[in-house]
């Protein structure tokens, strides 16, 4: 997330004018826990922003010393130096926004909104330094001196681009300009976030008994779980969080209030009131547009892309709408078959956005005998973590071993140590499964410790997969629908890659539109017969998931296609129509949403993924790159045919996954990664095929 990442060489002379260093500060010495994981328990508030502090004011120690060198620059004294500074404040850091993020409070919100402009002006600072920049040029232009290695050539070759599209051969007044607009920008980042989690929090749909018809028994239990948490006992509450909004807009037989649930969802951070978000956005994309003109290009896509596999905005939306335009013809064919079910049940209206889940699932009933119900029993979230390691070793060999007594990012997280098939310890993993208030909404894989160097040593990481799923209620166990064991999978692709990375060198390059390959690959094997035979058992009787059951998932494979991939789109066309805006790009959030849907042809029965107001990710480096899950799924389900070829468990395929891809993201170039797995560049029939995007609509 940092420019800066790594910087070793604890300097812990104190520094005269200030107070002694807090030595009880967590932050300021070794952890001493196991596999030195944080010390979770005893880092409090109150250490961060100390730490923060003295990580700053450590690193600028280490920028003044490497910026003033005397010496000849080399890559060593110069390139491989700056790699190895900011040692406190990635520390820190990692832990900091991974707390924030999955498990955060008042406290936190509020060194999150002070500490977020003094990182981006420190960031400034060592970017915008002549004296450090013009080493790093010297190295840049004279490389063939040094001998590099192909992965000492590719940093040294991103490290000097890094400092180029972050300004620094700009003149003073425009380094000025760009030191506010990042200033402005971190903190509107911040606040466009925690409105999304406030709007999130605050709003619960209470409803009478009388109202659940049609409702899941688990459903039902933790409503009445959350209307008694919220002091309205006797009550059931659905809220705008995955586990609660979907399954009732699936099963909930009264329209009206799937309609409000609905709107309640699609209008967080368009309320109105103290925490909209349609004048934060607007801000950030006309400050991206911009610094990005600031820097000489166009717009704040041409900027972003240029480092990325896709390279321009044209062939992002090259992609984008070669797609969409098999998606619509697929989703309007959905809304064809269930305005049928709705005439036929004598419903007198047209299908509305917020009927979609529900009639959906009747369709699924009609035309593949399936319903989401019938599989949450076999997905029991015990079960399904096993699956995944299953999986993870049959392919790679390696194993997982709860730790007890080790500290946790929250209580309700598990703590695993990871193995390689010979015992060699791999690094840890956290899982945190359940939503609560103090964490952001969706799912990710995030890092307390990155793999690295540490005097040619290696330093095992710690890895985190967040999620929000259905939690167990009363008796029942926490049963997971498809969706969500896709997205446990996902998570676990991006944990393989953190947990499998063998950098040399802190700094990573990872073209943004590759990382969803790692973890997209995963969701292949979900349902997978061999796999769900394993893990897809019956949470009472634990007998494997019958054959008839296997074969009418593999039946209903394209069911909802038109829909998933329409508003999957949908999304990613947008947040390239804001990014692709040149200056001033002054934008009306609402009524550019609601003109660019209609000018794409968007059909009314969809909304797109996210609305703007809450699309986390065109805040959180996914902007201009949403599309990145429909570009890696190009590759993902192209690569997934190499396993095919071979067996889905095919210990070469895998290993050769493991060697060129895993291991080597963000050390070449994605492509040639992409080229030495699979011996030519991706296909996307696969995709199509896969998609139920290629054969002809039925009618
Ligand atoms: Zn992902």
């Amino acid at each position: 997330m940092f420019l800066l990442y790594g910087i070793a060489g604890m300097l812990l002379t104190a520094c005269k004018n200030k107070p002694e260093t807090d030595m009880s500060n967590p932050f300021y010495s070794e952890y001493n826990t196991p596999f030195n994981v944080p010390p979770f328990e005893k880092i409090m508030a109150k250490h961060y922003m100390p730490a923060f502090e003295k990580g700053m004011a450590d690193g600028r120690k280490e920028i003044e010393a490497l910026a003033g060198n005397r010496e000849k620059p080399t890559f060593e004294n110069t390139i491989a130096a700056l790699d190895k500074s900011g040692d406190l404040i990635t520390r820190v850091s990692l832990v900091f926004f991974a707390q924030t993020s999955a498990n955060t409070n008042d406290s936190l919100q509020n060194i999150e909104v002070e500490i977020s402009p003094k990182l981006a002006a420190f960031n400034d600072e060592i970017s915008l330094n002549p004296d450090l920049f013009k080493r790093v040029k010297s190295v840049y232009d004279n490389q063939d001196e040094f001998n590099l290695n192909p992965e000492q050539k590719f940093i040294l070759e991103n490290v000097y681009k890094r400092f180029v599209r972050a300004g620094a051969n700009l003149n003073k007044q425009d380094q000025d300009t760009l030191r506010k607009i990042n200033q402005e920008l971190s903190v509107l980042g911040v606040k466009f976030n925690q409105n999304v989690l406030e709007e999130t929090n605050s709003y619960k749909l209470f409803v009478e008994k009388d109202d659940l018809a049609g409702l899941p028994e688990s459903l039902i239990n933790s409503a009445a779980e959350v209307a008694k948490a919220a002091g309205r006992e006797g009550k059931y509450a659905f809220t705008t969080q995955r586990p609660s909004i979907f399954p009732f807009l699936q099963y909930s037989q009264n329209r009206e209030l799937r309609r409000e649930l609905f709107n309640a969802y699609t209008n967080r951070g368009n309320n109105g009131n103290e925490f909209d978000n349609n004048k934060i956005l607007s801000d950030i994309i006309r400050l991206r547009a911009q610094r990005a003109r600031l820097l000489g290009y166009k717009t704040h896509s041409d900027y972003v892309l240029e480092p990325r596999m896709a390279k321009t905005p044209k062939n992002v939306f090259d992609l984008l709408d070669s797609l969409w335009e098999k998606a619509i013809p697929v989703a309007q064919n959905e809304v064809k078959e269930m305005q049928k079910i709705i005439d036929r049940e004598g419903g007198k209206f047209r299908l509305e956005p917020s009927d979609w889940w529900y009639y959906a699932e009747k369709l699924r009933k009609q035309k593949y005998d399936l319903d989401d119900n019938e599989l949450r029993p076999y997905f029991k979230l015990d079960n399904v973590r096993e699956g995944v390691f299953t999986c993870a070793n049959r392919l790679y060999g390696i194993t997982f071993e709860p730790i007890s007594g080790c500290p946790l990012p929250h209580p309700e997280a598990q703590a695993y140590e990871v193995k390689e098939a010979d015992g060699s310890h791999t690094g840890v993993l956290y899982l945190d499964f359940h939503p609560r208030d103090s964490k952001r909404q969706g799912a990710w894989c995030g890092g307390y410790r990155n793999y690295h160097l540490v005097d040619g040593k290696p330093v095992t990481p710690v890895v985190t997969v967040v999620c929000n799923f259905t939690r167990p209620s009363g008796e029942l166990p926490a049963l997971l629908n498809l969706e969500e064991v896709e997205t446990l999978f996902h998570e676990f692709g991006h944990a393989l890659e953190g947990l499998f990375c063998k950098n040399q060198y802190n700094s990573s390059f990872i073209a943004w539109d590759f990382v969803e390959l790692p973890s997209q690959i995963m969701e292949h094997w979900v349902t997978e017969p061999e796999l769900l035979n394993v893990y897809a058992r019956h949470y009472v009787t634990g007998e494997p998931i019958p054959a008839a059951l296997v074969k009418k998932i593999d039946n209903s494979k394209y069911f909802n296609q038109g829909f998933i991939n329409t508003e999957l789109l949908a999304a990613s066309l947008l947040d390239m129509a804001y990014y692709t805006l040149e200056p001033p790009a002054i934008v009306d959030i609402q009524s550019f949403e609601k003109e660019f849907f209609g000018k794409i042809g968007l059909i009314p029965e969809i909304v797109s993924r996210y609305r703007s107001t809450y699309f986390l990710h065109i805040i959180d480096g996914y902007d201009s790159g949403y599309y990145s899950y429909t570009w890696a799924a190009v590759l993902d389900n192209d690569a997934f045919e190499a396993f095919r070829e071979k067996g889905v468990f095919d210990k070469t395929v895998a290993e050769s996954f493991r060697r060129n891809i895993l291991e080597k993201d963000g050390t070449m170039d994605a492509m040639q990664m992409y080229l030495n797995f699979r011996g030519r560049e991706p296909q996307i029939e696969p995709l199509l095929r896969n998609r139920g995007l290629i054969p002809a609509v039925e009618n």
